[in-house]
């Protein structure tokens, strides 16, 4: 059974779904619409002149039909409804006019004249109005594909197939909770009958979904935690505690603990699959340094992958420093690598001679391979999706992997993206960290503003400047980078340099102004969000966004965590006209984890990822912040489930299974 082979779907049509990424039956019957029309019957008596009617009634006429220059045509008939006859018009529908017969039973959508007695319609449908109110599904579309297309691929598809489409929920779950079974929830799905029938129905499928996942994740949990699948190191504890006792500082005691965490991990034979949590500035990077040198001891070589050249470039040099004097190699991969460069590199890490590689995307390209990959460090993990995760991961045979994350999950989403793994988390901030006074200004407030900045300047300080656009745009009036520009150099531009950096511009242009900043050639640093992750500038200890209400909470918790890495004071001022109680949060609160929870109760998770989302967390049916329950009651079945005994149940758990290869 494939796409093709369902009655009505030729050539073209196959084109236009997979264009829309529907390429397999399951594809086609699982595209939910996105909302539902409720159609209500109109009445002619209490409908006033010129106003939207539905009706429905027999074709009483037989049509006139009219035809005009330039192919446009109008047809006329009368139409016997409960509340009376009324005539209908309707343009460009000569197509209808066969099946218009007198006796046909159709539905009427369209604007009542109340003094000739007459709708213009906009639509016609070829039924009648089986109850009072008629639900209808909407669905996504693209170019060249109509509703009534898409509905009847997907009921010719339910109808040839819906006994083949695979159903991931057990029988006795099934029968515990008296759901229908998936087919009969998939018409009603695509046809629903009632109100009642379609929220029953919902429910069976969001809770067929979160099983399935959550089915998925515990299974990863579970071969993940069999022993003996991972590297057994021996590490040498005295050697790693002296170079701790070495660093400019202490490790808090947050910091302790997860690093014997992750040093436990790597001492076992199980495989390490962690997460290493903590806000912006707590300190994780020197974790995964420490992790890294633990692993070297053994003979094993580490990657780190980072996000963006930017921050892969300053872990690289944060590492060399940290790490002069030993004889660890470490090396820097990322796509502006020079060719001859990357080929030496390429080199290196096959032969072993490497034993750390930090870098971007450009770790997982096809040439790279390892002698002995024993331990994959991955940094703001949720900016990558499961794929690339994955492939990283085969490099070595069974490497360890830690994944660090700065964004603060909910406990909705730590319990599914995070559920197979182990989670160490940093609370508390490293020693002498002042916290960062947050204040909100209205845009006419700007002069305070800038004698702030000048006030911090005076000190010797530098400033970040954010904006959510680069250039101008004609649908926006949103602040720019390049507007901001002009402006900070009208003010400061005497006495300061300023610059900017922004997505747009070239890596290794990006890199030599964050360079430039980083030595405080630059005082005032104008940028959009590419500053979001990691970027560590001491000196930096003011940040002004623009348009704050632009952003997500967590987002901007993220950007203000760019300053306040010293001991310095440091500010952070929102501008916004607007969205001010929402901000507000931000000036009383300086935890990420209460912050996500409240981004996520007032946005959902659409801005906790950012706008790279990796496409771990997307539901086709299932709203995690509607649905928890449901999720939490798939999470508790589907681990029994899991774990018992039943044979009758092998071939389910082999295709829930097989599904997470395929994916
Ligand atoms: P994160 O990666 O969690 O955002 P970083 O690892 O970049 O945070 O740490 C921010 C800064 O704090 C770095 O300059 C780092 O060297 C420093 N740092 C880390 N741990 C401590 C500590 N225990 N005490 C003081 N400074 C620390
Ligand atoms: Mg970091």
């Amino acid at each position: 059974m494939a796409l093709k082979d369902v009655k009505g779907i030729g050539p073209r049509a196959l084109t236009l779904l997979s264009k829309m990424g529907i390429t397999s039956l399951e594809d086609l019957v699982t595209h939910y619409p996105f909302r539902y029309d409720v159609l209500v019957r109109g009445n002619l008596q209490e409908t006033q002149d010129e106003e939207h009617i539905i009706i429905d009634g027999k074709v009483e006429s037989t049509p006139i039909l009219m035809r005009f220059k330039a192919g446009l045509n109008k047809m006329n008939f009368r139409l016997v409804t409960a509340s009376g006859i009324v005539g209908v018009s309707i343009f460009n529908r000569a197509f209808l006019k066969n099946q218009l017969l007198v006796g046909t039973g159709v539905t009427v959508i369209g604007k009542y004249d109340k003094k000739k007695n007459v709708i213009t319609a906009s639509e016609i449908k070829m039924e009648t109005l089986s109850n009072k109110a008629k639900i209808e599904p909407v669905y996504h579309l693209t170019n060249g594909l109509s509703q009534k297309q898409m509905s009847t691929f997907i009921n010719m598809a339910l109808l040839m197939y819906g006994k083949e489409i695979p159903d991931y929920i057990p029988t006795s779950y099934q029968e515990t909770y008296h759901f229908v079974n998936k087919r009969t929830a998939l018409n009603i799905l695509h046809n629903p009958p009632s109100q009642d029938k379609l929220k029953e129905a919902m429910i069976r499928l969001k809770y067929e979904e979160l099983f399935a996942f959550m089915f998925k994740i515990n299974y990863l949990r579970q071969v993940n935690k069999k022993k003996n699948s991972g590297i057994e190191r021996e590490i040498p504890q005295e050697k790693i505690k002296q170079f701790i006792a070495k660093l400019p500082f202490e490790l808090t005691s947050d910091q302790q603990i997860a690093l014997q965490e992750i040093l436990d991990d790597l001492q076992s034979s199980g495989r390490m699959n962690r997460l290493l949590q903590g806000d912006v500035g707590s300190g994780k990077t020197i974790l995964s340094f420490l992790a890294m040198y633990a692993n070297a001891l053994c003979g094993y070589q580490s990657a780190l992958m980072a996000p963006t050249e930017i921050l892969a470039t300053q872990h690289f040099h944060n590492m060399k420093s940290f790490f002069k004097g030993t004889p660890l190699t470490i090396e820097l991969l990322t796509g502006s690598t020079p060719k001859r460069e990357k080929q030496i590199i390429y080199h290196g890490l096959k032969d072993g001679t490497i034993d750390i590689v930090i870098g971007t995307h450009a770790l997982i390209q096809e040439e790279v391979t390892y002698a002995n990959l024993g331990l994959v460090i991955t940094d703001e993990q949720h900016r990558f999706g499961v794929n690339q995760r994955a492939n990283l991961e085969n490099k070595g045979k069974k490497p360890d992997t830690l994944y660090m994350s700065a964004t603060p999950i909910p406990r909705t989403y730590a319990l599914t993206i995070y559920g197979d793994m182990d989670v160490s988390t940093i609370k508390m901030r490293p020693k002498g960290r002042k916290s960062i006074r947050t204040i909100l200004k209205k845009n006419e407030e700007i002069k305070e503003v800038l004698s702030l900045m000048l006030e911090e300047l005076k000190k010797g300080h530098q400033i970040y400047v954010i904006a959510p656009l680069i250039e101008e745009s004609e649908n926006s009036d949103l602040t720019t980078v390049c507007q901001l520009r002009d402006k900070m150099k009208l003010a400061f531009g005497a006495h300061f340099q300023i610059d900017i950096v922004h997505g747009k511009m070239r890596s290794e242009a990006k890199e030599l102004i964050m360079q430039e900043f980083l030595q405080k050639k630059i005082q005032i640093l104008i940028s959009t969000t590419v500053i979001e992750v990691g970027v560590d500038v001491p000196n930096a200890t003011m940040m002004v966004i623009f348009d704050a209400n632009r952003f997500g909470l967590s987002t901007l918790h993220q950007l203000r965590g760019r300053v306040g890495r010293s001991d310095l004071a440091s500010t952070c001022i929102l501008i916004s006209d607007s969205d001010t109680k929402r901000l507000a949060i931000m000036e009383s609160c300086d935890d990420g984890f209460v912050i996500s929870e409240e981004d996520f109760k007032l946005r959902g998770h659409g801005d906790l990822f950012g706008t790279k989302q990796s496409g771990d967390m997307t539901f086709k049916i299932a709203d995690l912040r509607q649905d928890y329950k449901i999720l939490l009651q798939a999470k508790k079945d589907s681990q029994a489930y899991l774990q018992s005994k039943e044979t009758d149940q092998e071939q389910l758990k082999q295709a829930l299974i097989a599904s997470i290869q395929n994916a």
